[in-house]
């Protein structure tokens, strides 16, 4: 694996990076590296053009305005459009989720349009903010443990025949709909509403993107110490009794 090498791309820092969702991106870099790979990360601001040779895209969340800009100028750019048609894997949060969607309803009440990546649809749920600690067991197709993040949103996502549930809630709201589901998920392309950053709770989804990305079923294992202690603290603080 040594001589492989993986180009990742962090899209438009300056207008979606909530709740320390940068993180995710550290951790696919450090972990991409752990196992030899030659990493190359770029940081897209959204001023600039979206590189269309990555191999992973992530995209986080943001509060509604930066949210509405983003969706304005990743649809003007097309370049994560033409990235997704090349097969790259696209790892998206929150607000970054509703964008990959058909549409969802930004900071002005009015519908803007998503990049229609994945097939979901976005709408500013009725009832109150969907905000807390999630726990949340993970499409079986996936074969990854318990899912663990914390949301916080007032937009909710219905998904269309297109688009697999990421994860069943067990604590918490997910997509708001009232049925259970969390995030959304096609071939390449993952949608969730879970900060944390996820991926540092979630380190086995940042192996998901990057054996995808490779096309390989297994990668070689790494010290998951830290990030087992941070998910048994999170899990036992979502789960204690208020
Ligand atoms: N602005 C969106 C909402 O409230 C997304 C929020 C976020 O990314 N945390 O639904």
């Amino acid at each position: 694996m040594s001589n492989a090498s993986l180009r990742l791309v962090w899209v438009y820092p300056d207008l979606l990076s909530t709740y320390g969702d940068q993180g995710n991106a550290l951790v696919v870099e450090r972990r991409a590296r752990q196992r030899g790979l030659d990493v190359q990360r770029l940081d897209v601001r959204s001023d600039q053009p979206i590189p269309t040779s990555g191999d992973i895209y992530l995209i986080g969340g943001g509060e509604d305005r930066p949210q509405r800009l983003a969706a304005e100028r990743l649809l003007r750019d097309g370049g994560l459009n033409r990235a997704a048609e090349n097969g790259a894997i696209i790892f998206s949060v929150c607000a970054g989720y509703q964008i990959m969607g058909h549409e969802f309803v930004n900071d002005l009440g009015e519908r803007s349009p998503g990049l229609g990546l994945l097939d979901v649809t976005s709408t500013r749920g009725e009832a109150e903010r969907c905000v807390g600690d999630v726990l949340g067991d993970i499409d079986e197709h996936l074969r990854l443990p318990q899912l663990t993040g914390f949301e916080n949103h007032q937009g909710i996502t219905h998904l269309g025949p297109g688009a697999r549930p990421l994860a069943r809630v067990r604590l918490g709201k997910g997509n708001g709909t009232g049925d259970g589901t969390e995030g959304a998920w096609n071939d390449t392309v993952f949608g969730t509403y879970m900060h944390g950053p996820v991926l540092a709770r979630n380190p086995q989804i940042a192996d998901l993107l990057i054996k995808l990305s490779l096309d390989v079923n297994a990668l070689p294992p790494v010290d998951d110490r830290w990030y087992e202690a941070l998910r048994d603290e999170r899990i036992a603080a979502a789960t204690q009794p208020a």
